[in-house]
């Protein structure tokens, strides 16, 4: 089945023209896709619409089989611990440690001390940066900085993560790095939505490409993973 689906959504920010218009896409249950196109096509607001962070001005956003237009407003939180999400720009805490703000989704949701400690070193183990818990992200490197975004954002294990532009602040080496940690995270049947405009570091990886254009899909064949019917 579809982990998200997309039924022609379109989204227009108050006073703007539409940075989505009549969008019809589906990811499927485990797999892992690009989501490209120039700056402003509308790759950051589609994933904020499957991320909850905005509302779709028409159409229907699916995800995990429930129609996220009935989820009200205090049940986003919720919601989100099912949703994974990793930023350009890191978006990390900097007066927090590196373990406290992996931490953070735990924390919110309530988890106990011991499971919250055992579960930020798997998620630090993952992404190789155990030995960095008692650091500030300040100190660290950009990579390690967003592997820490990274281990924050499978730390509570969601079956879907959505990352917008994870390497755009990371030289070539890092980025195919992050790329990797992507594919080990799809070879366990996560689910992934990578939002970039850099061609030259997808353009050797296996998996499809969904192309925005001006808030369109330029290639209605591609939003779906097999032809119609199928
Ligand atoms: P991308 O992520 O591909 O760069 P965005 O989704 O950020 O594209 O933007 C798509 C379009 O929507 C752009 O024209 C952008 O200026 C506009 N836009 C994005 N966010 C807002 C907002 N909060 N208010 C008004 N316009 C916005
Ligand atoms: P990105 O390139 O990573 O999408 P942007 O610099 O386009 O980031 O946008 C940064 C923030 O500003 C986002 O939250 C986006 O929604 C918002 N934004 C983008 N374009 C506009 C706009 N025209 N008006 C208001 N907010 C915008």
């Amino acid at each position: 089945g579809d982990i998200v689906y997309l039924h022609r959504v379109s989204k227009r920010y108050p006073g703007g023209h539409d940075a989505l218009n009549d969008v019809t896409l589906t990811l499927e249950q485990g797999e892992m896709a690009f989501l490209t196109g120039h700056s402003g096509a509308g790759k950051s607001t589609l994933l904020k619409l499957i991320a909850l962070i905005e509302r779709p001005s028409r159409g229907q956003v699916v995800v995990n089989n429930q129609n996220i237009a009935q989820v009200r407003r205090h049940q986003v939180a919720r919601y989100r611990r099912n949703v994974g999400v990793i930023f350009q720009n890191f978006n990390l805490l900097n007066d927090r440690t590196v373990f406290d703000n992996v931490a953070l989704p735990l924390v919110i949701r309530g988890e106990t001390r011991d499971t919250i400690a055992r579960r930020v070193r798997a998620a630090l183990d993952t992404v190789g940066l155990l030995d960095k818990e008692r650091q500030y992200p300040m100190v660290l490197s950009g990579g390690e900085q967003q592997r820490v975004g990274i281990a924050r954002a499978i730390v509570a294990k969601p079956p879907l993560i959505l990352a917008d532009e994870p390497t755009g602040n990371l030289d070539p080496a890092l980025s195919a790095e992050i790329m990797e940690l992507f594919q080990r995270f799809n070879e366990v049947g996560v689910s992934l939505l990578i939002a970039t405009h850099d061609v030259e570091l997808i353009r050797s990886m296996p998996y499809r490409e969904i192309a925005l254009q001006s808030g369109q899909v330029l290639d209605r064949a591609a939003a779906a993973p097999f032809e119609s019917g199928g």
